[in-house]
């Protein structure tokens, strides 16, 4: 099928792609890795589609200690082969196709808002953030939106009509701290059916310090559960991660559709957790040190 038809923008600067947004509040094309498809399919008809691929500065990686930011023209290969982030990486691995990945923008998964993205979960457990500006008057706005606030819905984010997502923020895991990814589609590549990726970070002894996990295609944005205080009361090699497993299990209310049951998602949340945080804490007690 063919796209319905919209009136194309393709700004040179940054300046100019918010004033171009502020005045016709159009759909935002990056990668285009959703939306053509989306458009192809008439599921959305948006009546100016304003590209950002010519605004060179909203490309690039910044790597610091504290953490990792990403224009939102890095595509998913580019972020995925600077493995500046070990979970980031983990879990690009994970999204779609190579060739989809050349051209989607990490920032693009995220503003997306998919339930069952993988982006969104790394964001949300780090506790990351997603910087967005408008243009307002004569001048930038700019604000940082914390993951907890920035995914609202299924395939809603909190980036307004008007405003552009200009980079993601991923904090830097701490010292002695594993991440793992754990996910279920019914093809390598395919959206999961369920997913739950995870951060565990743990003391000299080994004790369980902080554990957390975010789950994907159960609720209508990242289910995130912390579950510390369930797992920091014996050494990592002595916890019942089943147990801790079936807690998250708990947190999740996840609904049936066309792929699967919403008790097979449920079974699915309680097994890749307890299977990723063992991960996680292997790595954080192995890996790093403790
Ligand atoms: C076959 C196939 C399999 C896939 N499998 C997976 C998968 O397993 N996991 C997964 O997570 N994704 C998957 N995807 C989706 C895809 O990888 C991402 O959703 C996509 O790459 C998003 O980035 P993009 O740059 O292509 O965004 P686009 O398609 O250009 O845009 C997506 C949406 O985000 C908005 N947007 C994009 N960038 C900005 C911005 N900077 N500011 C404001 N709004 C913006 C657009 O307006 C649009 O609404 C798959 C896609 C296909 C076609």
């Amino acid at each position: 099928m063919k796209p319905p038809p919209f009136e194309y923008h393709a700004p040179g600067d940054l300046g100019a792609a918010l004033r171009t947004l502020a005045e016709v509040r159009g759909k935002v094309l990056a990668g285009g890795q959703s939306l053509i498809p989306m458009l192809n399919m008439r599921l959305t008809a948006p009546e100016y589609l304003v590209d950002i691929n010519r605004v060179a500065s909203l490309g690039g990686i910044d790597v610091t200690e504290a953490g990792v930011r990403v224009g939102a023209l890095a595509r998913h290969s580019e972020v995925e082969r600077a493995g500046a982030h070990p979970l980031l990486t983990r879990a690009l691995k994970l999204v779609a196709h190579p060739v989809i990945r050349n051209r989607g923008t990490v920032v693009g998964s995220l503003v997306h808002a998919d339930p069952a993205a993988e982006l969104p979960a790394v964001l949300a457990v780090l506790g990351g953030s997603v910087r967005v500006a408008r243009w307002e008057g004569h001048t930038q706005v700019v604000r940082d939106v914390p993951a907890a606030d920035f995914f609202t819905g299924p395939m809603e984010s909190a980036v307004q009509p008007g405003e552009l997502a200009v980079s993601a923020f991923f904090p830097a895991l701490g010292f002695r701290t594993g991440d793992a990814f754990e996910e279920v589609a019914r093809r390598h590549g395919d959206y999961a059916l369920a997913g739950v990726c995870a951060v565990v970070t743990l003391d000299e002894e080994a004790y369980v310090t902080a554990a957390k996990v975010a789950c994907i295609g159960v609720g209508p944005v990242p289910v995130v559960v912390d579950v510390s205080e369930a797992s920091g009361h014996c050494p990592v090699h002595e916890l019942d991660w089943a147990e801790v497993g079936r807690l998250v299990q708990s947190a999740v209310e996840p609904e049936d559709d066309i792929h699967a049951s919403a008790a097979y998602r449920r079974h699915l949340v309680g097994v890749l957790a307890e299977r990723a945080l063992w991960k996680a804490a292997r790595e954080g007690a192995a890996i790093r040190g403790a």
